[in-house]
């Protein structure tokens, strides 16, 4: 008899988790507040006078060096839903005299990195049209049936029972959810913080005059600049996400998306001579980097068989979210081999 699973967050940890399950023959079911694919990984679309643009305002590129990763990289880069991005990279410090610019030099032996194609949130999709995700439903509560858990929803709505329940949400969340239900694994989570990160998305008429695509700046409000246009697939139109640094996101997380867009839009006009743009938009991620992690790559709860995963186990980085989800998985056929023994 197969143990019956139910992931809460279908981001790259969660979907890394559940296919790991379902490859072992566990059936997963997957819930998620969105209301399609993407979770931290997710794409912007919007329409401007320059047609309908995406920026990947949320993550940027991500490594792969797990070997259990790259052989995932393989299989979504030979179904297109991802490709290497080779950008041209800055470091721009702010001086008392002004920003100074080093431009790092083109090294072969850089290591490659990835996007998803056309945009980011590709990835997301790819992995869950292999999985049974539901989307555009969040989960409020979890209640016990003897062994068994039972999920609630915003709606008031009820899924269930499943022996196993893995939250994949980043760790604020995962400790409001499980407070009730597994204190231990709600203090554990509540432990971690995750800093906020406020993103402008910007399009320009003509191209930004600068040799390259992605800086890495200190000294002021921003921490990253990227040309989003510069990735593989993303069409014609300059287009460029900027990320504000974790302290000044936390300390104007409350400003209104205007001002932000002046402030962090006229940091990249002083650094790069760039124009008015003829589109811009700010987003405010409440949670995106974990800034101080749990360390070990998930959570247990074995009298309950509730388990937490997400990068905020290991580090704030695609890769650690995904390798998260794999470690759960790992184990969990190990307590069920033990248990059948
Ligand atoms: P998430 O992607 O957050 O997935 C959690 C999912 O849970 C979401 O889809 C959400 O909708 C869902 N959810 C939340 N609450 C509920 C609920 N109650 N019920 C149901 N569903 C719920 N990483 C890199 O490797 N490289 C980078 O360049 C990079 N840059 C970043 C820049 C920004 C601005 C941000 C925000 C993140 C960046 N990261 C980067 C980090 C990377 O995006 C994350 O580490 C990774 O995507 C986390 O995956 P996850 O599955 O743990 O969480």
């Amino acid at each position: 008899i197969h143990m019956t699973t139910a992931v809460i967050g279908a981001g790259i940890a969660g979907l890394s988790a559940a296919r790991a399950l379902a490859a072992s023959g566990e059936p997963v079911t997957l819930f998620d507040k969105g209301r399609g694919p993407g979770g931290r990984m997710s794409t912007r679309r919007a329409e401007t006078p320059l047609g309908e643009l995406r920026w990947d305002h949320g993550a940027q590129f991500f490594t792969a060096r797990s070997s259990g990763f790259q052989s995932v990289i393989v299989a979504l880069r030979d179904a297109g839903a991802l490709a290497a991005w080779h950008p041209g990279l800055a470091d721009i410090r702010r001086r008392a005299a002004g920003w100074t610019v080093g431009v790092r030099p083109s090294d072969p032996s850089r290591e490659t990195v990835f996007v998803g194609t056309p945009s980011m949130n590709a990835v997301i999709k790819a992995l869950a049209a292999d999985q049974h995700v539901h989307w555009g439903r969040r989960v409020t509560g979890i209640t016990m049936t003897g062994r068994q858990k039972v999920l609630i929803f915003e709606d008031g709505s009820q899924e269930g029972p499943y022996d196993t329940v893995v939250s994949a949400l980043p760790a604020e969340q995962a400790a409001a959810l499980l407070q009730e239900i597994s204190p231990e694994l709600a203090l554990e989570a509540g432990q971690a913080v995750t800093a906020p990160c406020w993103a402008v998305m910007l399009a320009y008429d003509a191209a930004i005059p600068v040799s390259w695509d992605g800086a890495n700046v200190s000294g002021g409000a921003l921490s990253w600049m990227a040309r989003n246009s510069s990735k593989p697939g993303r069409g014609d139109v300059e287009s460029w996400v900027l990320h504000a640094s974790p302290d000044w996101s936390r300390e104007h997380v409350g400003l209104p998306p205007d001002a932000v867009i002046d402030i962090l839009a006229g940091e990249f006009r002083e650094m790069t001579g760039a124009g008015a743009p003829v589109f811009a938009a700010a987003h405010r991620w409440l949670y995106a980097k974990v800034d101080r992690a749990a360390r070990s790559p998930f959570g247990w709860d074995d009298a309950k068989r509730i388990a937490t995963i997400g990068d905020w186990r290991s580090g704030p980085r695609v890769e650690a979210a995904w390798n998260s989800g794999e470690s759960f998985a790992a184990f969990l056929a190990d307590v069920s081999e033990q248990l059948e023994m």
